[in-house]
């Protein structure tokens, strides 16, 4: 039997319903703050990443998807959304006109990682990026974005950490600090922490399996080496999320696994009973630098990534059920196969006056369908036999309240209109 990839799902049942929900909640989130759909290919040259993402992340060293098509072209499987969402931004020149472009998107994502709980090799994100200003209530708007997103879904103990990277003067000065205070611990480093202090120190501070010692506790914080500038901004941001009522915890050990993170990074934790640990929900920052990296405009942008696959599993731990309601409205019986016709050329004509109807497909006997009524928990039913064939007629049962009237063809969808504001109401 061959079998799905490794670190790879199928969705149906339960979670589809789940995953449905949560896209709903998604779509009209984003309506209200104002965002607009966006969509890339899932490939895109694998320079775009190497340039974009950069090249000492984890994501570009060690987790591409990376292959070459028939026309040997060198080809990579989007590890995240925002390389694409940037080139898309600068191909199609959308800065004109000291534009703002706001955008959110929702798709798979692919990293070659090591599989286990919360971590997968095909991955969904939904995410945002605003590209086009520097005001940092825009950062406060981008960070308000998960948290009432994780608050609509009914997560209550969800946190913010925020940290400041400061602008590209800042960091220098800060990378100075780190390699002068890491140098003498070189050998208590693990060996991916070796080549960071040769590359790009900051991501040090990111290692998960040098994240428990004590020098990195001690390491300096990046906060004491802010220019004014990023200082004023870092300020800002977080004045903003106090106007709007966001917890937040300052925590300077947060520099995000990109390279292209400038100012305002952040995360967003949930703290979960039965789930053992906090886990990391969502995470985003501003990236000021990668719009030009990327052969763009001097472009200021912030955006977030969050999983879906972890906010799955917190809400399982978190026992929050968020089914969509959506019970069949009607389901047909015809009594004998002879009426199937008629029973197909209603139910044509209330699916598109809009009800959710659902009729027998597996030849089963009047009786056994009604066996069935349990199981499919429609809200009617709508029995067909010769006789009302016969005389264009139907015989329509309310299945909770088990009454039954026979009506014509022609009354059958103003009747159901008003039978369903009665349950609404
Ligand atoms: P981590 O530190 O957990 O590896 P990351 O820094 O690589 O996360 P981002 O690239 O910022 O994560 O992605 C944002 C979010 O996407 C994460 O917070 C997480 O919810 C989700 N995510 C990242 N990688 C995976 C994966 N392999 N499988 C499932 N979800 C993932
Ligand atoms: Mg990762």
């Amino acid at each position: 039997m061959i079998q799905r990839p490794k670190g790879t799902y199928d969705v149906y049942g339960n979670m589809s319903k789940k995953i449905l929900y949560i896209r709903k909640l998604m779509t009209s989130l984003m309506e209200k703050y104002n965002y607009e759909y966006f969509r890339t290919p899932l490939f895109e040259a694998s320079e775009l990443f190497h340039r974009g993402v950069g090249e000492t992340s984890d994501i570009v060293t060690k987790e591409t998807y990376d292959f070459k098509d028939r026309g040997d072209r060198n080809l990579t499987l989007r590890p995240e959304g925002t390389a694409g969402i940037v080139r898309s931004y600068i191909e199609n020149k959308m800065y004109g006109n000291g534009n703002i472009v706001k955008c959110w998107y929702f798709g798979p994502m692919y990293r070659y990682e090591r599989p286990q709980a919360g971590r997968y090799r095909e991955f969904y994100q939904f995410g945002v990026e605003a590209m086009g200003s520097s005001d940092p209530a825009l950062d406060a708007e981008v960070i308000s974005i998960p948290v009432n997103f994780y608050k609509l879904l009914g997560l209550k103990d969800v946190k913010v950490k925020i940290n400041s990277l400061g602008d590209l003067e800042s960091r220098l000065k800060y990378k100075d600090a780190l390699l002068a205070y890491f140098r003498p611990y070189l050998d208590d480093l693990c060996d991916d922490c070796k080549e960071r202090f040769e590359k790009n120190p900051l991501r040090i501070l990111d290692c998960k399996i040098d994240n428990h010692l004590d020098i990195m506790q001690k390491a300096p914080k990046i906060t004491d080496y802010l220019n004014e500038e990023s200082q004023k901004h870092f300020e800002a941001v977080i004045q903003y999320l106090k106007a709007m009522d966001i917890e937040y915890e300052i925590d300077p050990n947060i520099v995000r696994g990109l390279d292209y993170y400038t100012h305002t990074v952040f995360e967003v934790e949930a703290n979960v009973e039965g789930f053992g640990k906090t886990c990391v929900l969502c995470g985003g920052g501003r990236y000021d630098n990668l719009v030009s990296n990327l052969g763009g405009p001097d472009t200021k942008a912030v955006g977030f990534a969050l999983g879906l696959e972890r906010l799955l599993t917190i809400l399982d731990a978190e026992k929050i059920d968020i089914d969509d309601d959506n019970q069949l409205d009607v389901y047909m019986i015809p009594m004998d196969s002879k009426q199937k016709e008629y029973a197909l050329k209603i139910l044509n004509e209330l699916r598109m006056n809009g009800f959710n109807v659902d009729m027998d497909y597996m030849g089963r006997s009047f009786k056994s369908n009604l066996k069935q009524l349990d199981r499919i928990n429609p809200k009617f039913i709508i029995i067909i036999g010769e006789e009302e064939e016969r005389n264009n007629l139907l015989t329509i049962k309310n299945n909770q309240t088990k009454t039954e009237e026979k009506i014509s063809y022609n009354q059958i969808v103003d009747y159901l209109d008003d039978k369903m504001k009665d349950i609404e109401d």
